[in-house]
């Protein structure tokens, strides 16, 4: 809806939003560094289509200090991410927006959840936002024999994913499977390189364009009901004393 003129949009009316967060970092050696923008792009395209939103568009940059240590990661404190989003999403609360739905295509955003807590918290109910995580989809695709694989970086489902949207930007000739001896939350200690030397969490071999055009179909589908099912969990509450949250 971006590409429409503002009085368009006056006319149309959403009342919804959709606000796509991707982030430019390294992707392994054979997915761009603009991997999570493009996938934000791609998913926040159909489900705002889906739902009749106005969408925003992909925000490229977000918080990724854990991918640190080759060149064409960037990325912003979180403080000053938690007063990016602050400021966009207070925007469209001025503009009449009533639910904005956060599609995170980047699992390194942890100051996400208290944002979100917080915007809630403070202004509901004239504005409801939602979060939805592209990574809870894909242990729910493996499960549906949609993915083989788990997923976490540079894997078989973001690889698939640009192999159905960007192929022309994918070597699958250099992509190396690499799933770490430790958990996720190292990353904390130290950057992904420590723990994978490629910079791949995951098996990026098995993944195929098909696949990656059924997980943005079926992710799509997931992603409307849940943010349905959050905005109407919102909307069946009752003022609890002094608190609207
Ligand atoms: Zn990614």
């Amino acid at each position: 809806m971006y590409r429409k003129t503002a009085d368009n949009i006056m006319e149309l009316n959403p009342e919804i939003a959709i606000l796509p967060v991707g982030s430019l970092e390294q992707h392994g050696p054979h997915l761009p560094v603009m991997t999570d923008w493009a996938i934000a792009s791609e998913f926040g395209r159909r489900i705002a289509e889906e739902m009749g939103a106005f969408l925003i568009p992909a925000l490229p940059i977000s918080t990724c200090r854990e991918q640190m240590g080759k060149k064409g990661s960037v990325w912003m404190e979180p403080t000053t991410f938690y007063q990016m989003m602050m400021d966009i999403v207070l925007s469209l609360k001025l503009q009449g927006f009533k639910k904005i739905g956060i599609l995170q295509c980047h699992g390194g955003i942890f100051i996400m959840t208290p944002l979100v807590r917080d915007l809630n918290a403070r202004y509901n109910p004239e504005i409801k936002v939602a979060l939805i995580d592209s990574n809870i989809f894909y242990p729910i695709l493996q499960r549906e024999g949609i993915l083989d694989s788990q997923e976490f970086h540079a894997g078989e489902a973001e690889t698939s994913e640009m192999m159905a949207i960007a192929p022309e930007t994918v070597f699958m000739d250099r992509a190396i499977d690499c799933v770490p001896e430790v958990p996720q939350t190292y990353l904390s200690y130290g950057s992904i390189f420590r723990a994978s030397p490629a910079g791949v969490w995951g098996e990026p071999t098995r993944a195929t364009a098909k696949k990656g055009e059924k997980i943005f179909q079926r992710g799509t589908e997931l992603a409307v009901e849940e943010l349905n099912r959050i905005f109407a969990y919102m909307e069946g509450k009752d003022k609890l004393n002094y608190s609207n949250f």
